[in-house]
């Protein structure tokens, strides 16, 4: 469907013009004759060829056809400059002045048809490939944001929001090689809830799962450098990785957490939900494991158990020297 505006000052003209492209059912006709309300008339009428007279009072109409060419809703709009006169000069003027097509009044009919339907096709061709490269953009975002959040989600536990085990393998593998390049100690807390099956078992699953939560949310809150890693270990255990930490620094945090979820005062029998956690801090060497690192963690837990629980110990296998 084409939308032609014609703008010119003598009305007689437009009427030419009008009675030309009558009988076209596929072509919608306006006019205006008021060189100064063409840019408004255009933004309303939306035209997909605009037919430009040149001589108007007051106005220039290769003036409009470089306004037209500035606008941001009518600059890809066809124009088709309708001279007087067949003159080169005013010819190569209207084409450097932004003009598509050239034609000299009262054109011939079916040059006149045949032309606009010519731009109109060209122009919504046009206007369709940037709706489609448009949408491909957007879809292409679409997808890089989906993209993002599945590789957040392959890291992330359900539950709790911490880190998943797959994340703290990698993250640890990672960090073990930084801070063998860096010289840098290596700390890694190993976290338990005590005496949870209990829990589960007088409180119900779902009870114990909210438990999880809160500590697992004292525990990201105790890691506080950007560098810290807070991650699910798996059941009802957790790790932290901290980085460029001395053992009193690790020991610090540890006893922090400790204290933690101490003080979210959950009733558990008759005392309250408590953890225990196991230290390992080393500076990582050559030829040494990151699994190393996690085992004595893991013995120093086992040694916060036997020696009651709700307390941190630290490993003494893999201290700094
Ligand atoms: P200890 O102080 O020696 O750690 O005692 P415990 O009962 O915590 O130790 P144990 O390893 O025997 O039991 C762990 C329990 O944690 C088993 C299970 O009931 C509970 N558990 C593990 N994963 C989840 C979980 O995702 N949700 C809930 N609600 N409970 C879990
Ligand atoms: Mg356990
Ligand atoms: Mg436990």
């Amino acid at each position: 469907m084409s939308m032609i505006l014609l703008v010119d000052d003598q009305v007689m003209v437009c009427e030419a013009v009008r009675r030309a492209l009558a009988n076209q059912p596929d072509l919608d006709f306006h006019y205006c004759t008021d060189p100064l309300a063409a840019i408004k008339v255009a933004e309303q009428v939306k035209p997909t060829v605009i037919l430009q007279d040149l001589v108007m009072p007051g106005v220039d109409g290769l003036d409009l056809v470089r306004q037209y060419r500035k606008h941001p809703s009518i600059h890809n709009v066809p124009v088709i400059v309708l001279s007087t006169k067949e003159d080169p000069a005013t010819k190569s003027e209207a084409f450097q002045a932004g003009a598509n097509d050239y034609l000299v009044k009262l054109p011939d009919k079916l040059e006149l048809i045949a032309r606009v339907r010519y731009h109109t096709r060209a122009y919504l061709d046009h206007v369709q490939r940037d709706e489609a490269y448009r949408a491909l953009r957007e879809s292409q975002r679409e997808l890089m944001r989906v993209n993002l959040e599945l590789e957040r989600l392959t890291r992330i536990d359900g539950l709790t929001g911490l880190g998943n085990r797959r994340y703290f393998d990698e993250y640890l593998a990672a960090e073990w090689r930084r801070c063998l390049r860096t010289q840098h100690p290596l700390s890694v807390l190993m976290i338990d809830v005590d005496h949870f099956k209990r829990y589960n078992d007088a409180y119900g699953h779902l009870a114990g799962d909210e438990v999880l939560k809160q500590v697992a949310n004292v525990i990201q809150g105790g890691c506080t450098r950007s560098t810290d890693l807070a991650a699910r270990f798996g059941g009802e255990e957790f790790v932290v990785i901290l980085t460029d930490v001395p053992q009193e620094g690790a020991r610090y945090v540890a006893e922090r957490l400790v204290q933690g979820v101490r003080d979210l005062n959950i009733a558990h029998g008759t005392g309250r939900v408590t953890i225990s956690v196991g230290m390992a801090t080393t500076m990582p060497h050559e030829g040494g494991e990151p699994a190393k690192l996690v085992n004595a963690a893991d013995l120093a837990l086992f040694r916060a158990k036997n020696e009651g629980r709700d307390r941190s110990v630290s490993s003494e296998i893999s201290a700094v020297p």
